[in-house]
């Protein structure tokens, strides 16, 4: 495996030069090749103020974490990625592809629910970096911003091990307290019933598609046919 040692790179053997400087590339040991990918993806998200990185590898390895690969963890991860900062970045909270033909009422959900967003997430919060709605931050919100972004970062570095039991006191105490707790929207979720859901949601866009196939697609096509076929047949039926 070879690597551009200033990009951070991996290439195929057969590559000469990195694509984007054009420096000669470093032939790499899979020690080093580890080592690499664990250093770039903690200079990634260690840093406090930027959690610009959700992509679906980094979602992945979160969700293979609290073993929940249902669409409610990721819309749920989507939505908080997409209250951090003051810029937006996208319009669809979970980002659209292909899945969304197999799965329309998670697409209309996400339709609205987005719009929802863009309509009401007006403010901004210095603290906890994330965009609100007006009159309605409280301190409690913002600490669980804050808590959540947290969870996230230490997971992906690896530091939960440490500091799983601290947020599990402060689960505790949240749950006295009958407060919203990001931990527990990570980790404590109802996995069965998301998934049984998700299911169910693709499930009925299929039965949807082949319905429109076979009872709608089919039958006009069938009459185009015939109309290209005996153009004279709907003339003659109508002056009988
Ligand atoms: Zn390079
Ligand atoms: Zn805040």
């Amino acid at each position: 495996m070879k690597e551009c040692l200033s990009c951070q790179i991996f290439y195929q053997e057969s590559t000469m030069s990195c694509q984007k400087c054009g420096k000669p590339l470093e032939e790499i040991s899979l020690q080093q090749a580890l080592a690499h990918t664990r250093m770039n993806i903690l200079r990634k998200i260690s840093k406090e103020k930027d959690f610009k990185v959700l992509d679906p590898q980094t979602q992945y390895i979160i969700a293979s974490y609290f073993g929940d690969h249902s669409l409610f963890l990721f819309f749920d991860m989507n939505k908080n990625h997409m209250k951090y900062g003051k810029k937006i970045t996208r319009f669809f909270i979970q980002p659209i592809n292909m899945t969304c033909v197999f799965n329309i009422p998670w697409f209309l959900f996400n339709m609205i629910y987005s719009n929802y967003f863009h309509y009401r997430y007006t403010q901004f919060c210095e603290t906890c970096q994330c965009k609100h709605i007006p009159g309605r931050h409280s301190s409690q919100e913002c600490e669980y911003n804050l808590g959540y972004f947290h969870i996230l970062r230490d997971v992906l570095n690896g530091n939960i091990i440490q500091t799983k039991k601290i947020y599990q006191k402060f689960l505790e105490k949240d749950k006295k307290g009958h407060h919203r707790n990001p931990y527990e929207d990570l980790c404590q979720r109802p996995v069965r019933m998301e998934t049984f859901l998700d299911l169910l949601s693709i499930g009925f866009s299929i039965f949807l598609w082949i319905y429109l196939t076979v009872y709608v697609s089919f039958p006009m096509a069938k009459s185009f046919v015939q109309k290209v076929q005996n153009p004279n047949v709907y003339e003659w039926s109508f002056f009988n």
